[in-house]
């Protein structure tokens, strides 16, 4: 029974953000947790399971873990070994395939010419829009590489993305269009990256599996917060919600997925594909490609970006900027209540972002 025991902290939430604290707090300072998930299962949107044809998908999508920080990266490795997946995309347009970011075999796939990393910097100097001031996306992305590659891999994409084009959005959604001036087709740089051997599931198991945690699946904090006793709460969840909207609503970007089991060992070639002309979906992700898993079948989703749903990306426009601030001053001022991880922050933040804002909250604390 939760409501007879005393916990010194509640924890909403069992995203990376909260289930990092949870871990440190329950092993590193024998502290006794409460971990509140209103969905009905551990592992916020990095969550993944078995389909019914026995494929191990992502329901929210997929989630390549690369960091440069690491104290992150040793961290997670206390409850996981990564596999050594490197991530690359692919971008079709019109039908043909490019890898993306833009690299040398892109371009010369492109323009059937021949590119040395000096020549493709010379081809986008005389390309790229010069005296451009820039007020939005669509100003970066002309000023570094001209119109057409803006055309063929960004504007479409991006209106499916955001629901509308870059002009339309501020200059620091697309502060820098990735191009590498090599034949390197991995996806990230960074010098750690892989998937959870074992799946992230399991990742977040281990790291909730300390007897100081209690872990309230399929509850919404609101319904029990009145009748536990804490002394201390770490909020992961929407701060538009904790404070019921009094500032207005922050609006977010959502996903719909569409799964589908095919009855071919592999679909496409690599996990992810960008769609950045045509279609209505923005990508297809083939889930055997990250786990390296051995099925007759492969599962495979496709990606429709709309507004209504589960809050995945906040929009990142001035008005719903000075929104959140108005939320965050009010976070500020509550004694003993502690708001972290991308819907608290109202930030989008990759995974080990969220690890690294929960550690540092825990030195804090
Ligand atoms: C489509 C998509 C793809 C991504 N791909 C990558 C990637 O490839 N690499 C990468 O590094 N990052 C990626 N990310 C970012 C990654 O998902 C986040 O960094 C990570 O999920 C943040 O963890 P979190 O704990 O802050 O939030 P979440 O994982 O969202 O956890 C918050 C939890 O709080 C729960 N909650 C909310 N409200 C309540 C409530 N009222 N009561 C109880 N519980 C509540 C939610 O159900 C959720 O489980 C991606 C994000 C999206 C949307």
């Amino acid at each position: 029974m939760i409501n007879s025991e005393k916990f010194d902290y509640l924890i909403v939430g069992a995203g990376f953000a909260g289930s990092t604290l949870a871990e440190r707090l329950a092993n590193g300072l024998n502290k006794k947790v409460l971990v509140v998930e209103k969905r009905d299962h551990i592992g916020g949107n990095c969550f993944d399971r078995y389909n019914a044809d026995g494929i191990l998908v992502k329901p929210y999508g997929p989630h390549i873990f690369h960091t440069k920080i690491k104290e992150v990266w040793d961290y997670l490795n206390r409850f996981t070994a990564f596999n050594r997946y490197l991530h690359r995309v692919i971008a079709n347009v019109k039908g043909k395939e490019y890898y993306f970011p833009i690299n040398l075999n892109t371009m010369e796939k492109l323009t059937g010419r021949t590119f040395t990393p000096e020549t493709m910097r010379a081809y986008f100097e005389e390309k790229r829009v010069r005296d451009v001031e820039i007020k939005n996306s669509r100003d970066v992305v002309v000023s570094q590489v001209g119109e057409e590659i803006y055309e063929l891999f960004v504007k479409h994409f991006t209106k499916k993305q955001w629901g509308i084009y870059p002009e339309e959005l501020d200059a620091s959604v697309l502060q820098r269009i990735p191009v590498r001036y090599d034949r390197d087709t991995r996806y990230f740089d960074d010098p750690w990256q892989g998937i959870p051997v074992d799946g992230y599931h399991k990742l977040f198991e281990n790291m909730l599996s300390s007897p100081n945690i209690h872990l309230l699946l399929r509850t919404d904090y609101k319904e029990i917060m009145d009748d536990v006793e804490f002394d201390r709460l770490i909020y992961t969840g929407p701060i538009d919600y904790y404070f019921d909207y009094a500032y207005g609503k922050l609006p977010y970007r959502s996903i719909r997925f569409q799964f589908e089991t095919l009855a071919m060992e592999r679909f496409q070639s690599a996990a992810v594909v960008n769609y950045t002309l045509d279609k209505e979906y923005t990508r297809i992700t083939e889930f055997k490609h990250f786990y390296f898993q051995e099925h007759p079948a492969t599962a495979v989703c496709y990606e429709y970006p709309c507004d209504e749903g589960e809050p995945y990306y906040p929009i990142p426009r001035e008005a719903n900027r000075g929104i959140y601030e108005k939320y965050k001053a009010a976070a500020d001022k509550l004694k003993n209540t502690y708001f972290v991880g991308r819907l608290a922050e109202y930030k989008y933040l990759n995974m080990d972002q969220a690890v690294k804002h929960a550690l540092e909250l825990f030195k804090r604390l």
